[in-house]
């Protein structure tokens, strides 16, 4: 008999972009003469960058002769790019990483997700609530979670740090001894940042307890205000307790040819049950050599070209188009006289929903009086609800036209 990893069975079924989906289908299907607008979803909608589109078919054409032609590459990604990454996401900015503390993958989903196999199971997580949801749902399948309280909506062993208007989005320091710790800034969902004084106090936490901070940055080619770190390794003492997670899919709008990397400093230690010092980028090396063939040599290429002069300008005419968007949304909601957070260093905008109303209500309120559509706040976690997430990702024809309804109609 075969038996299943019943921590599967702990998981809350994500019922969020599904029922959005649904929604949207019944109401297009009953008012089909009704133009929705999308502001839901994270994903971008403006084409390549030519530069990575030039990369990737030089790559293919090498594929065709025999003495360019690439097999399995090196499981940690190819040297080229790691040279790139280190040159210009650390070293422009004054940081030291070197080539073997940066770990090529498909994405920060998958980063994100699989980096719980090098830790121990009684750790202790902290999240931010609402949160981006794959950073619970992983320690969930992975048994660090406990039993899910159905009134409360959290888990009985995870620590959640609120993030809402209250304290400026910026979580308080666990009460508790931790020792896993979810950053994300830029965040998805509420848009908010931290800025380097507030990031080094978890800096000092994290060193204090011996704790690891697990810190996504998958946001920081969005930031436009010159306090606010893209990195946490700006932060002093940060390369002794922090792993960074990157990516090129809302950078260089690679959501759908997948690329992505970790940086592990090996300075980054954790702890056997005998108190034994043990660096975690040994155990991601290890773990990426066996469960990973390396990311195509094609998407590697691609990625390279991200960073050549073109495609830096080429992509920050993208990212300069998603944040002009961003401020139409915010001036848009300040208009209609809707509290909103967010959308000045993120693609996101976390509006607060009108009295009265839940996320879900106002959700309903957006579709059918104003045909737009967001995300509502609760389902990124309870202290999500009242609030509703718009995107920056849209056409800009279209967050025009969106913003214009809701001023119009009023919510
Ligand atoms: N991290 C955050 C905070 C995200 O919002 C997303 C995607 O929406 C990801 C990671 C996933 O990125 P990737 O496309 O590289 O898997």
């Amino acid at each position: 008999m075969s038996y299943i990893n019943e921590n599967f069975l702990e998981l809350q079924e994500s019922y969020l972009f599904s029922t959005i989906a649904k929604k949207v289908a019944k109401y297009t299907e009953e008012n089909p003469d009704k133009k929705v607008i999308k502001l839901g979803i994270g994903d971008v909608t403006r084409p390549l960058p030519k530069s990575c589109i030039e990369a990737m078919h030089k790559a293919v054409d090498e594929m065709g002769i025999s003495e360019e032609f690439k097999g399995y590459g090196p499981e940690q990604g190819y040297e080229f790019l790691r040279k790139a990454i280190v040159e210009n996401d650390y070293k422009s900015r004054g940081i030291d990483i070197a080539e073997d503390e940066i770990f090529v993958s498909d994405g920060a989903k998958c980063d994100t997700g699989n980096i719980v196999d090098i830790f121990a199971k009684d750790n202790v997580v902290a999240i931010t609530d609402p949160v981006y949801p794959v950073y619970l749902d992983t320690n969930v399948m992975s048994g660090r979670s406990g039993k899910f309280n159905l009134q409360q909506g959290t888990y009985e062993n995870i620590v959640y740090l609120p993030v809402m208007a209250e304290n400026d989005f910026k979580p308080e320091l666990p009460k508790q001894k931790v020792d896993m710790i979810y950053l994300c800034f830029p965040n998805n969902p509420t848009g908010t940042v931290l800025n380097k004084e507030e990031l080094k106090k978890w800096v000092e936490y994290a060193k204090e307890n011996h704790s690891i901070i697990l810190y996504d940055s998958a946001y920081e080619a969005f930031i436009t205000e010159d306090d606010i770190p893209h990195s946490i390794y700006e932060v002093e003492g940060a390369k002794d307790v922090a792993i960074e997670f990157r990516s090129f899919s809302k950078t260089a709008g690679f959501t759908g040819v997948r690329c992505g990397y970790v940086v592990i400093p090996k300075t980054v230690k954790g702890y056997t049950k005998e108190g034994k010092e043990i660096s975690y980028n040994q155990l991601w090396n290890r773990r990426t050599c066996t469960k990973f063939n390396g990311a195509s040599y094609i998407v590697q290429r691609a990625a390279e070209a991200v960073y050549s002069e073109e495609g830096q300008k080429q992509i920050k005419e993208n990212i300069d188009y998603y944040m002009e968007n961003a401020k139409i949304i915010r001036e848009g909601l300040e208009e209609a006289g809707i509290t909103y957070y967010g959308g000045v260093n993120a693609p996101y905008v976390w509006l607060k929903v009108p009295e009265g109303k839940t996320s879900w209500e106002f959700f309903d309120t957006l579709l059918q009086d104003m045909n737009v559509v967001g995300t509502p706040g609760s389902g990124f976690g309870p202290h999500g609800e009242g609030y509703f997430r718009l995107t920056a990702f849209g056409t800009k024809e279209n967050t025009i036209k969106a913003m214009e309804r809701i001023k119009s109609k009023g919510c």
